[in-house]
Protein backbone atom coordinates (compact mmCIF):
# COMPACT_ATOMS: atom_id res chain seq x y z
CA UNK A 1 0.00 0.00 0.00
CA UNK A 2 1.07 3.37 -0.99
CA UNK A 3 0.99 6.18 1.87
CA UNK A 4 0.78 9.41 1.44
CA UNK A 5 1.21 11.72 4.34
CA UNK A 6 -0.69 14.36 4.43
CA UNK A 7 0.64 17.73 4.83
CA UNK A 8 -0.69 21.66 5.59
CA UNK A 9 2.58 22.89 4.21
CA UNK A 10 3.19 23.49 0.63
CA UNK A 11 6.49 24.51 0.77
CA UNK A 12 7.41 20.75 1.93
CA UNK A 13 6.85 19.82 -1.59
CA UNK A 14 10.36 21.12 -1.93
CA UNK A 15 12.00 19.58 0.70
CA UNK A 16 10.51 15.74 0.89
CA UNK A 17 12.02 13.28 -1.19
CA UNK A 18 10.93 9.63 -1.98
CA UNK A 19 7.59 9.61 -0.10
CA UNK A 20 4.12 10.83 -1.25
CA UNK A 21 2.42 13.86 0.03
CA UNK A 22 -1.04 14.99 -0.20
CA UNK A 23 -1.75 18.77 0.14
CA UNK A 24 -5.23 20.32 0.00
CA UNK A 25 -6.53 22.71 -2.75
CA UNK A 26 -7.09 25.05 0.27
CA UNK A 27 -3.68 25.48 1.24
CA UNK A 28 -2.67 26.51 -2.77
CA UNK A 29 -5.75 27.93 -4.40
CA UNK A 30 -4.58 31.76 -3.02
CA UNK A 31 -1.21 31.12 -3.62
CA UNK A 32 0.56 33.41 -6.37
CA UNK A 33 3.79 31.40 -6.97
CA UNK A 34 3.73 27.66 -6.26
CA UNK A 35 6.53 25.13 -5.00
CA UNK A 36 7.63 22.62 -7.31
CA UNK A 37 7.50 19.61 -6.01
CA UNK A 38 10.39 17.06 -5.83
CA UNK A 39 7.96 13.84 -4.53
CA UNK A 40 4.89 12.58 -6.23
CA UNK A 41 2.20 14.11 -4.19
CA UNK A 42 -1.88 14.29 -4.80
CA UNK A 43 -4.90 16.65 -4.34
CA UNK A 44 -7.13 16.77 -1.92
CA UNK A 45 -10.20 19.15 -2.89
CA UNK A 46 -10.70 19.89 0.68
CA UNK A 47 -14.39 19.48 0.62
CA UNK A 48 -15.04 18.61 3.91
CA UNK A 49 -14.18 21.60 5.21
CA UNK A 50 -16.07 23.82 2.19
CA UNK A 51 -19.07 21.86 2.62
CA UNK A 52 -19.17 22.75 6.60
CA UNK A 53 -17.95 26.25 6.13
CA UNK A 54 -20.39 27.28 3.21
CA UNK A 55 -22.83 24.21 3.05
CA UNK A 56 -22.17 23.67 -0.86
CA UNK A 57 -19.53 24.03 -2.93
CA UNK A 58 -18.04 27.99 -3.46
CA UNK A 59 -15.99 26.91 -5.96
CA UNK A 60 -16.89 26.24 -9.16
CA UNK A 61 -15.54 23.40 -11.39
CA UNK A 62 -14.10 25.35 -14.20
CA UNK A 63 -12.09 27.58 -11.37
CA UNK A 64 -11.36 23.74 -9.84
CA UNK A 65 -10.15 22.64 -13.27
CA UNK A 66 -8.28 25.83 -13.79
CA UNK A 67 -6.31 25.60 -10.28
CA UNK A 68 -5.90 21.69 -10.97
CA UNK A 69 -3.87 22.49 -14.45
CA UNK A 70 -1.50 25.41 -12.94
CA UNK A 71 -1.23 22.73 -9.93
CA UNK A 72 0.14 19.96 -12.39
CA UNK A 73 1.98 22.45 -14.81
CA UNK A 74 3.51 24.53 -11.96
CA UNK A 75 4.19 22.56 -9.20
CA UNK A 76 4.32 19.17 -11.54
CA UNK A 77 4.72 15.08 -10.13
CA UNK A 78 1.10 15.32 -9.48
CA UNK A 79 -0.35 11.78 -9.02
CA UNK A 80 -3.44 12.27 -9.28
CA UNK A 81 -6.78 14.84 -7.72
CA UNK A 82 -10.01 14.54 -5.92
CA UNK A 83 -12.70 15.82 -7.53
CA UNK A 84 -15.26 18.20 -5.56
CA UNK A 85 -16.78 15.29 -4.18
CA UNK A 86 -19.68 15.67 -1.27
CA UNK A 87 -18.94 13.58 2.14
CA UNK A 88 -21.82 11.91 4.16
CA UNK A 89 -21.12 12.62 7.58
CA UNK A 90 -24.00 13.39 10.00
CA UNK A 91 -22.87 17.19 10.52
CA UNK A 92 -21.71 17.71 6.95
CA UNK A 93 -25.74 16.50 6.01
CA UNK A 94 -26.73 18.54 8.40
CA UNK A 95 -24.56 21.67 6.88
CA UNK A 96 -26.05 21.20 3.35
CA UNK A 97 -29.85 20.18 4.21
CA UNK A 98 -29.42 17.87 1.66
CA UNK A 99 -29.69 13.91 1.46
CA UNK A 100 -26.77 11.06 1.66
CA UNK A 101 -28.48 10.20 -2.20
CA UNK A 102 -28.10 13.88 -2.97
CA UNK A 103 -24.93 13.87 -1.86
CA UNK A 104 -24.10 10.93 -4.70
CA UNK A 105 -25.73 12.17 -7.21
CA UNK A 106 -23.72 15.54 -7.17
CA UNK A 107 -20.47 14.01 -6.02
CA UNK A 108 -21.10 11.60 -9.76
CA UNK A 109 -21.95 14.74 -11.79
CA UNK A 110 -19.21 16.31 -10.77
CA UNK A 111 -16.40 13.74 -11.39
CA UNK A 112 -18.36 13.48 -15.16
CA UNK A 113 -18.22 17.09 -14.91
CA UNK A 114 -14.95 17.89 -14.50
CA UNK A 115 -13.76 14.94 -16.74
CA UNK A 116 -15.48 16.54 -19.73
CA UNK A 117 -13.61 20.07 -18.52
CA UNK A 118 -9.81 18.66 -18.40
CA UNK A 119 -9.83 14.67 -19.61
CA UNK A 120 -6.09 15.02 -19.33
CA UNK A 121 -6.18 15.40 -15.37
CA UNK A 122 -5.93 12.02 -13.26
CA UNK A 123 -9.31 12.97 -11.47
CA UNK A 124 -10.25 10.17 -8.76
CA UNK A 125 -14.00 9.01 -8.81
CA UNK A 126 -15.12 8.85 -5.16
CA UNK A 127 -17.58 6.58 -3.62
CA UNK A 128 -19.38 8.70 -0.56
CA UNK A 129 -21.85 6.84 1.46
CA UNK A 130 -22.10 6.22 5.08
CA UNK A 131 -23.88 2.45 5.42
CA UNK A 132 -22.39 0.08 2.75
CA UNK A 133 -25.42 -0.07 0.73
CA UNK A 134 -25.10 3.31 0.15
CA UNK A 135 -21.59 2.87 -1.45
CA UNK A 136 -23.12 0.35 -3.08
CA UNK A 137 -25.34 3.03 -4.25
CA UNK A 138 -23.01 5.21 -5.23
CA UNK A 139 -20.96 2.44 -7.43
CA UNK A 140 -24.11 2.02 -9.15
CA UNK A 141 -24.20 5.33 -9.70
CA UNK A 142 -21.21 5.48 -11.37
CA UNK A 143 -21.82 2.62 -13.61
CA UNK A 144 -24.90 4.42 -14.92
CA UNK A 145 -23.01 7.19 -15.57
CA UNK A 146 -20.86 5.17 -18.18
CA UNK A 147 -17.80 5.05 -15.42
CA UNK A 148 -16.16 1.36 -15.22
CA UNK A 149 -14.77 1.47 -11.63
CA UNK A 150 -13.08 -1.93 -12.14
CA UNK A 151 -10.90 0.00 -15.05
CA UNK A 152 -10.32 3.35 -13.22
CA UNK A 153 -6.45 3.13 -11.40
CA UNK A 154 -7.64 4.40 -7.97
CA UNK A 155 -11.25 4.98 -6.64
CA UNK A 156 -11.21 6.72 -3.73
CA UNK A 157 -13.39 5.79 -0.46
CA UNK A 158 -14.73 9.00 1.22
CA UNK A 159 -16.21 9.50 4.63
CA UNK A 160 -14.08 6.95 6.36
CA UNK A 161 -11.42 9.50 8.81
CA UNK A 162 -14.22 10.93 11.36
CA UNK A 163 -15.82 7.33 12.12
CA UNK A 164 -15.77 6.00 15.44
CA UNK A 165 -16.33 2.10 14.37
CA UNK A 166 -13.27 1.17 12.14
CA UNK A 167 -15.39 -2.86 11.50
CA UNK A 168 -17.52 -0.58 9.83
CA UNK A 169 -14.77 0.70 7.31
CA UNK A 170 -13.12 -2.36 7.07
CA UNK A 171 -16.45 -3.75 6.00
CA UNK A 172 -16.62 -0.87 2.88
CA UNK A 173 -13.05 -1.54 1.82
CA UNK A 174 -13.55 -5.28 1.66
CA UNK A 175 -16.62 -5.41 0.08
CA UNK A 176 -15.02 -3.27 -2.68
CA UNK A 177 -11.55 -4.88 -2.97
CA UNK A 178 -13.58 -8.25 -3.69
CA UNK A 179 -14.79 -6.25 -6.96
CA UNK A 180 -11.21 -5.56 -7.68
CA UNK A 181 -11.17 -2.38 -7.50
CA UNK A 182 -7.74 -0.08 -6.71
CA UNK A 183 -8.90 1.52 -3.48
CA UNK A 184 -7.59 5.06 -1.91
CA UNK A 185 -8.57 5.56 1.83
CA UNK A 186 -9.25 9.43 2.08
CA UNK A 187 -7.68 9.95 5.57
CA UNK A 188 -7.79 6.70 6.87
CA UNK A 189 -7.39 6.80 11.25
CA UNK A 190 -4.24 4.29 11.74
CA UNK A 191 -6.46 2.61 14.69
CA UNK A 192 -7.71 -0.31 12.48
CA UNK A 193 -5.85 -0.15 9.53
CA UNK A 194 -3.62 -3.12 10.19
CA UNK A 195 -6.85 -4.93 9.76
CA UNK A 196 -7.38 -3.90 6.54
CA UNK A 197 -4.26 -2.07 4.86
CA UNK A 198 -3.87 -4.95 2.63
CA UNK A 199 -7.68 -3.91 0.90
CA UNK A 200 -6.07 -0.71 -0.20
CA UNK A 201 -3.47 -0.05 -2.91
CA UNK A 202 -2.92 3.50 -1.11
CA UNK A 203 -4.52 5.83 1.56
CA UNK A 204 -3.25 8.72 3.65
CA UNK A 205 -3.23 10.59 6.42
CA UNK A 206 -2.44 13.52 8.64
CA UNK A 207 -3.25 12.38 11.85
CA UNK A 208 0.55 12.94 12.69
CA UNK A 209 -0.45 16.86 13.24
CA UNK A 210 -3.09 16.28 15.57
CA UNK A 211 -1.23 13.98 17.52
CA UNK A 212 1.76 17.17 17.54
CA UNK A 213 -0.27 19.38 19.06
CA UNK A 214 0.25 17.95 22.55
CA UNK A 215 3.87 17.28 22.43
CA UNK A 216 6.17 20.30 22.68
CA UNK A 217 8.35 21.52 19.58
CA UNK A 218 11.64 19.85 18.84
CA UNK A 219 13.26 23.56 18.71
CA UNK A 220 13.02 26.94 19.27
CA UNK A 221 10.81 27.89 16.35
CA UNK A 222 7.58 26.40 17.90
CA UNK A 223 6.17 25.43 20.21
CA UNK A 224 4.10 22.38 19.28
CA UNK A 225 4.65 19.19 16.68
CA UNK A 226 1.76 20.07 15.12
CA UNK A 227 3.17 21.87 12.07
CA UNK A 228 6.92 20.36 12.61
CA UNK A 229 8.35 18.61 8.91
CA UNK A 230 11.01 16.49 11.36
CA UNK A 231 8.05 15.39 13.73
CA UNK A 232 5.90 14.40 10.43
CA UNK A 233 8.75 12.40 8.75
CA UNK A 234 9.32 10.31 11.96
CA UNK A 235 5.55 9.77 12.24
CA UNK A 236 5.98 8.48 9.17
CA UNK A 237 8.20 6.01 9.07
CA UNK A 238 7.31 4.58 12.21
CA UNK A 239 3.67 3.54 10.75
CA UNK A 240 5.60 2.47 7.47
CA UNK A 241 7.13 0.15 9.70
CA UNK A 242 4.04 -1.26 11.28
CA UNK A 243 2.41 -1.53 8.48
CA UNK A 244 5.48 -3.55 7.03
CA UNK A 245 5.32 -5.80 9.60
CA UNK A 246 1.65 -6.64 8.56
CA UNK A 247 2.66 -8.78 5.94
CA UNK A 248 1.98 -6.14 3.00
CA UNK A 249 2.16 -6.94 -0.47
CA UNK A 250 6.65 -7.40 -1.13
CA UNK A 251 6.18 -4.24 -4.03
CA UNK A 252 5.17 -1.90 -1.67
CA UNK A 253 8.55 0.43 -1.33
CA UNK A 254 10.27 0.92 1.16
CA UNK A 255 13.44 1.22 1.09
CA UNK A 256 15.63 2.60 3.85
CA UNK A 257 15.68 5.50 4.34
CA UNK A 258 12.24 6.12 3.81
CA UNK A 259 12.63 9.96 3.73
CA UNK A 260 15.26 12.53 2.83
CA UNK A 261 14.58 16.08 3.93
CA UNK A 262 16.32 18.18 1.13
ZN1 LIG B 1 9.68 19.93 15.78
Amino acid sequence: MKFFLGIHQPIWLTRVRDIPLLVSHRRLGHRRTLPRSVTEWALDSGGFTELQLHGHWQTNEKDYVQAVRRYADEIGNLAWAAPQDWMCEQSILKRTGLTVREHQRRTVRNLVRLRELAPEVPWVPTLQGWKLSDYERCADLYHRAGIDLAAEPLVGIGTVCRRQSSADVELIMRTFATRNLNLHGFGIKITGLNRYAETLSSSDSMSWSRRGRYIPGCGPSHRTESNCLRFALSWYRRIQTTLGSTGLPADDPSPEPLARVA
